[in-house]
């Protein structure tokens, strides 16, 4: 059982499945969502039973920084088409943004949160496999712009916050 505490836990209806052999997962993938769901309740009913998206994350994380989990980690997830080895985030954002500051911020403490959940190491990952802090459109996707060269650059980015997060055992509500 792994439900991060800073996040607002807000699960799925459908069922879920163990991660498979038992294995840790080995990094997290980053998502965008549109704009038209900048809430996590909006994410949250794309992911219900008759919902858009059948294919739900573990974390969604809004432009202002709110996040909540709608699986526990213990659980894969289906949002990669190529893996169920990775932790998902689903940001809120339109195709082409970059996340927001206080998203970088969430994303940040999620990804230590891993860190020190799972071992993961604080590196970037380019391609299916790798560990780290990767990206849904490098495996084999139809969702090229997922999510977005922007969110890619930022990758860096929200490994500094992760460091800085782990360092100094802090959170999104410690930056000023
Ligand atoms: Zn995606």
């Amino acid at each position: 059982m792994a439900i991060c505490s800073y996040a607002q836990w807000m699960p799925v209806k459908t069922k879920q499945e163990p991660r498979r052999n038992g294995a840790n997962p080995k990094g997290l993938i980053l998502h965008i969502t549109d704009s038209r769901n900048n809430t996590l309740e909006g994410i949250l009913s794309t992911f219900s039973p008759g919902g858009s998206n059948p294919f739900p994350s573990h974390f969604g994380v809004q432009t202002n920084g709110r996040f909540g989990q709608f699986i526990d980690t213990k659980y894969h997830d289906w949002a990669e088409e190529w893996s169920t080895n990775y932790i998902s985030v689903e940001c809120s954002a339109s195709p082409g943004d970059a996340l927001t500051y206080a998203q970088l911020y969430t994303v940040g403490y999620l990804y230590a949160w891993l860190a020190e959940e799972y071992g993961i190491p604080l590196v970037i990952a380019n391609k299916p496999g790798d560990e780290g802090l990767g990206y849904h459109s490098m495996g084999k996707t139809g969702h090229k712009l997922c999510p977005g060269t922007h969110v890619i650059q930022q990758r860096s980015t929200i490994l500094s916050i992760a460091q800085y997060m782990l360092t100094f055992s802090a959170s999104p509500a410690d930056i000023p």
